[in-house]
Formats: C-alpha cells, structure tokens, sequence
C-alpha cells in the first residue's frame, strides 16, 4: 500500500425528508445563492422543500445550469454573487449544478480572469472557496462528497476538470426520495458513472491494499445487484438508498487512497463529450472496455480478480477470466441500454481519435493513466478500437 493521507470534511445528512435540516447548516445570517439546473428541482417538490428550508434566510436564485456546464453561463451567476453580495451558496442538483457551484465557489474569490482557474489541466485551487452546500438530486457523480469538478467551454469544445482541498461541499443532503423522478435512461447514467468510477480506482496492477479492493469490489457488486431494482418501473426506496450511498462511496477519496488509479477512461471520455455531446456516462461505457483491451497485459491480473470476485467466474487461466471479465462488463451496460460502441454514436472514427489525440497532445497529456506511460497515440489507438 502506498502513503496517503485521507481527510473528507463533507458532512453527510442521508434519508427521508432530510432536506428540511438545510437550515441546522446554514448560519441564519449569511446571503445565500441557490443554484439549480434546468427545472427538475420544480416538477418534484425539491424546489418548495429548500424554499420553505431556508425561508428566514436572505435567498436568492439562479437557475439554468444545463448539464455539463457551461462556463459563459456560470459567469453570470459570478455576477450575481458578487452584486448581491452573496457569502454561501447551496447546490441543488446533479454532479452538473454541484460542479458548476464549485466552480463559482472558486471563481467568487479568485480576483483574475475565472478561465485562469481551469485553463491548466487539472488545476488545483489550493485556496478556500465561498462556503457551499449542496442537495442531490441525482446519484451518479460523488461530487456532492468530493472535491473535483469539470466545467464545459462549448465555445472552444473544452472540458476541463479542476479541484482543490478547499472545494469540499460542507456538507450534502442525500434524500433518495429523489430518485422518484429520474429518468431511466439518467439513471442508467448515474449507475455507470459511478461503476466507472470505481472501475478507474481499481483496474490497475494488483496493489497490497485489500482493504480498499474489497470496498471497491463490493461497490461495483452491490451496483450490480441494484441496477435492476432501480430500472424497473415500480419505484423501490431501499434500491434507491442504496444506489445513493454507492454513488457517494465510489468517489468520496476512500478507495482510492494508498493505491494508483487510472482515471484514462475520463480523459477520454470528456473529449466524446466536449465534441459530440454524448452523455458523459456513456462515454465512459464506450471507453472502458476498449481501454482495458488495449492494456491488456498491465491490467489482466485485477481483470481476473474482478471476474472472479465480482461475477463469480472461477474457471480458466488468468487470461481467460479476464477476457471474459471484460465482457462481462459490457454486458452489464448493455443491460442498462448503454451502448458500447463509438460506431453507435458517431460515424467517422479516424476524424473522433485524431481529435482526441489532438487534444492530448495539445495539452501535453504526454503520459496519462495508471502508470502515466499512454501517449495521445496510445488515445488514438484507443478510440479507434471503440469502433
Ligand atoms: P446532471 O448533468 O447533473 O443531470 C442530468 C439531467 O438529470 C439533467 O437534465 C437534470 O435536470 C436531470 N435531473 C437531475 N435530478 C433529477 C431528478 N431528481 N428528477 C428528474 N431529473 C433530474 O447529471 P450528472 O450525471 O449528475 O452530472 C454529470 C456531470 O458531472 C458531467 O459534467 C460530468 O463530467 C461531471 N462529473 C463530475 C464528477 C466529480 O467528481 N465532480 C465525477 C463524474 C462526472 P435539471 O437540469 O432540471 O436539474
Ligand atoms: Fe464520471
């Protein structure tokens, strides 16, 4: 195992009707910004819960965050922040309205141009940001319990992700009631998302952190088992539950620390949203298996204890199971009507991997992914095979 160091300030408040105890976490006298997305907030009653919450408060709005969003329009809510005067914001919402919140609780004191805050990869604010909250209404992304965020440019097709130690939510309010109203096909998203996530902690070299891969495996075992509860068209409040919690757990920093992660599915994955569009779940379910393939040999040892731990698959050689691991994996999105196929998607694969080799190389991601050895040929490659 290797050193880490593990700190997660988020205070986490889970389970029915919890939203009402926004105000326990809210200092009465601070001037708050909600921020939501496109108006799912209104249609399930989420909206009037923080409304009647954070009624003594000085409150104010701003909605509109689309998903995957978009930095022109969060200029505007930094606008707002800064004429009204606003010292606390509170994100209600998916991973999109939580990372647009800790863009803004990053750009509200950041006295340069706030492109600056995004414009290296992966910059890190190390500062302290405008103190935020956050309400999920969609399990998928762990933000409302991490510090990362990824933040859209479509003007110059960017996605670019960003982070820091003083961009941890204070706390989130996990109500799986809200799982009610999410469409199949966004939860199908969420469920990959989050399965991905792990995948990106723990498909690497065996590591001697046991601890941290049977936490991961039973995430990956447990999203497994739930899937069809919450694909199913009666609304069941346990799988609900339990899908929340997992979303959390696989990326709140916990399995991650003392072992390497790979985190190349994401890289490429944001550049087929960035300049197609795609749902950023479905990417990942494009990506993954086609990664795996490529680095085969580095990755069949953890590909084999995945098929044996997490399917069952206990018979044929190391290579075997983890062929057969792989497909494993495919099946699973497929159950989730998640295509897996770039073909499925876009037409010309030579014109998508040289854009994603492009990309890379124009950043100088010369080396990504668990050992930082792929190179943007390695990409191409790689996008290519996703055909
Ligand atoms: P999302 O983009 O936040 O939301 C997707 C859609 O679901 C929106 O149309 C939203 O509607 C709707 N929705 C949300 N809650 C709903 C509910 N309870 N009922 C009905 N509809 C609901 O989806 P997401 O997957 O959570 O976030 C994706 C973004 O997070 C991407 O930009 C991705 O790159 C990023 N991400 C971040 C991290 C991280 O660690 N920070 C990790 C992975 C991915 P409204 O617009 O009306 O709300
Ligand atoms: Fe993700």
């Amino acid at each position: 195992m290797i050193n880490f160091e593990f700190k997660n300030p988020t205070k986490i408040i889970f389970g029915k009707g919890e939203i009402a105890k926004i105000s326990n976490e809210i200092p009465v006298d601070e001037r708050v910004l909600m921020v939501y997305g496109g108006g799912s907030i209104k249609g399930n009653g989420v909206y009037n819960q923080v409304k009647a919450a954070l009624k003594d408060y000085d409150l104010y709005e701003f909605g509109g965050v689309p998903a995957n969003p978009e930095f022109d329009i969060l200029v505007n809510a930094l606008q707002l922040i800064k004429e009204k005067k606003i010292t606390y914001l509170l994100a209600v919402g998916g991973g999109s309205v939580i990372d647009g919140v800790k863009f803004l609780s990053a750009a509200a004191y950041y006295d340069g141009d706030p492109w600056e805050i995004l414009k290296k990869p992966v910059r890190i604010f190390e500062g302290e940001g405008m103190p935020f909250g956050t309400v999920l209404t969609l399990p998928a992304t762990g933000s409302e319990m991490n510090s990362s965020y990824v933040i859209s440019r479509r003007e110059i097709n960017e996605k670019r992700s960003s982070g820091g130690p003083g961009m941890f939510p204070r706390f989130s309010i996990l109500d799986p009631e809200v799982v009610r109203t999410i469409p199949k096909n966004q939860i199908a998203n969420g469920i990959a998302d989050a399965y991905t996530h792990v995948l990106e902690q723990y498909m690497t070299a065996p590591s001697s952190a046991d601890l941290q891969e049977r936490i991961a495996e039973s995430i990956l075992i447990s999203l497994q088992e739930t899937a069809p509860k919450l694909m199913a068209e009666e609304f069941d409040y346990g799988a609900a539950a339990n899908f929340m919690w997992c979303c959390t757990m696989a990326l709140n920093g916990l399995i991650q620390k003392g072992v390497i992660t790979d985190w190349a599915v994401h890289a490429m994955g944001h550049e087929l949203t960035a300049y197609y569009g795609i749902d950023h779940a479905r990417t990942l379910a494009i990506v993954a298996p086609s990664h795996y393939r490529y680095n085969f040999e580095a990755k069949k040892q953890k590909l084999a204890q995945y098929a044996q731990r997490v399917w069952g698959i206990t018979q044929g050689t190391t290579d075997e199971k983890a062929e057969r691991a792989i497909i494993k994996m495919e099946n699973f999105f497929h159950s989730l009507d998640i295509h897996t196929k770039l073909s499925d998607y876009v037409a010309d694969y030579q014109e998508t991997a040289t854009r994603v080799k492009n990309a890379f190389t124009d950043r100088k991601w010369t080396g990504i992914g668990e050992y930082k050895t792929l190179t943007p040929q390695d990409a191409y490659e790689i996008v290519k095979m996703c055909y």
